[in-house]
């Protein structure tokens, strides 16, 4: 592994599928639901398939089809216009639209900020295009039960060789949804200091508490965004590995030039399916929170009465604890531990910050699982306390 990769060995998502497997142990690690999506989409693929739509190679930005989906859906959802032809270009899930971003707008020496915790690719993608990643650490909040974003950290963060600024919102690890404050304050940065954004809104839909809110909307943000989604949360098809990325003509046009080299195109017949899947009634993006939300509650319950301190999540499907009031401090050590001591397997948050210390006890658990898993889960960790 060169150097640029050396310090990203396995991911800790595929380490703790592995555990959970070799322990048979409840798997509240990696987040993916255990039921799929809707069976109207699943048969759009299979007719894709079978007609022989996208079995040769697609079009490099993406089916028309499926860009036309997406651009409907960012008016439909978040009164955003994009053209389908210049302003979206289809990606192998959000991970290949962040790595293909960072490829292309990223000088070797530049710096980006990211919020930590971070998700795992974003530092391993910086890394790859040559940038140096620059954490800003959300904070625990005693008075909102939540993390959030300390501005002056931020604004402290950015030097002349800042390119760009990483953001995550709904966020995962922590379950926040940055606010319209937040936000604004971001965004004016960006303009003040003539700063590209790269946002993955992957879990735009799930938020349960206040709104979504994309950084494009904002002042002087519609030029300067890379927004990123993917089907993956939004449809429960995290193995179809769809995303896509909305921007101005002239940064899709960068990322896509990334992107043809990375993977050319995306898998073909999945784009059929999840441009029918993305023009589903607002009913079935109402009925995927709220089933949820349920399972939100029922997990962060059981997690309470089990001893934990828990930081209820306005959106995305982890919901972060504190392990302290358990009588312990090393999450890592804890999740090692876990399947044995109590059947469970849950990911430590430290892994995703470079400033160790302020993840060590903090551990995240997913609740995408089906309530009668989450009720079994909840049973084996009350026995922790
Ligand atoms: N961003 C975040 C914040 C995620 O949690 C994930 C995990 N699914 C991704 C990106 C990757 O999405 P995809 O599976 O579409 O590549
Ligand atoms: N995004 C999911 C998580 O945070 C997993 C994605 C992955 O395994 N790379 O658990």
């Amino acid at each position: 592994l060169n150097r640029r990769l050396a310090e990203f060995g396995t991911t800790i998502f595929a380490e703790m599928s592995a555990l959970a497997v070799r322990t048979g142990a409840i798997n509240l690690g990696q987040g993916f639901p255990d039921t799929d999506g809707p069976e109207a989409v699943r048969e759009a693929a299979v007719r894709a398939l079978r007609d022989g739509r996208g079995n040769q190679y697609p079009p490099g930005p993406g089916i028309p089809e499926l860009r036309e989906a997406v651009a409907a859906h960012q008016l439909r959802f978040h009164g955003l216009r994009y053209d389908p032809d210049t302003e979206v270009l289809v990606t192998a899930g959000a991970t290949e639209a962040i790595a293909a971003a960072l490829l292309a707008l990223v000088e070797p020496g530049d710096e980006v900020i990211a919020l930590e915790p971070y998700y795992d690719s974003y530092a391993a993608s910086i890394a790859m295009a040559g940038g140096t990643r620059v954490p800003v650490t959300l904070r625990p909040d005693a008075a909102s039960g939540s993390y959030r974003l300390d501005l002056d950290e931020l604004r402290d963060a950015v030097t002349d060789r800042t390119r760009l600024i990483l953001l995550n919102t709904p966020h995962n690890p922590t379950g926040t949804v940055l606010s319209r404050d937040e936000l604004t304050a971001v965004a004016e940065l960006c303009v003040e200091r003539d700063l590209l954004a790269v946002t993955d809104e992957v879990y735009e839909h799930l938020v349960f508490d206040g709104t979504h809110l994309p950084l494009a909307g904002f002042p002087g943000m519609r030029e300067r965004t890379v927004t990123i989604s993917s089907s993956g949360k939004t449809f429960s098809f995290t193995g179809w590995k769809v995303g896509w990325v909305t921007a101005a003509a002239a940064l899709v046009t960068a990322v896509r030039a990334a992107k043809q080299y990375l993977t050319y195109v995306s898998a073909g017949p999945f784009q059929y399916a999840v441009a029918e899947a993305l023009a589903l009634p607002d009913s079935y993006y109402t009925e995927l929170r709220e089933g949820l939300r349920a399972r939100r509650d029922l997990l962060s319950e059981g997690l309470r009465q089990a001893g934990f301190g828990v930081f209820s999540p306005a959106g995305t499907y982890f919901v972060t604890t504190d392990i302290r009031p358990l009588g312990v401090t090393d999450g890592v050590e804890f999740c090692l531990s876990l399947p044995e001591r109590a059947g469970v397997v849950a990911v430590p948050t430290q892994v995703f910050y470079d400033n160790q210390a302020a993840g060590a006890p903090f551990v995240r658990f997913a609740f995408c699982k089906r309530e009668s898993v989450l009720s079994d889960a909840a049973a084996r960790l009350r026995k922790l306390a």
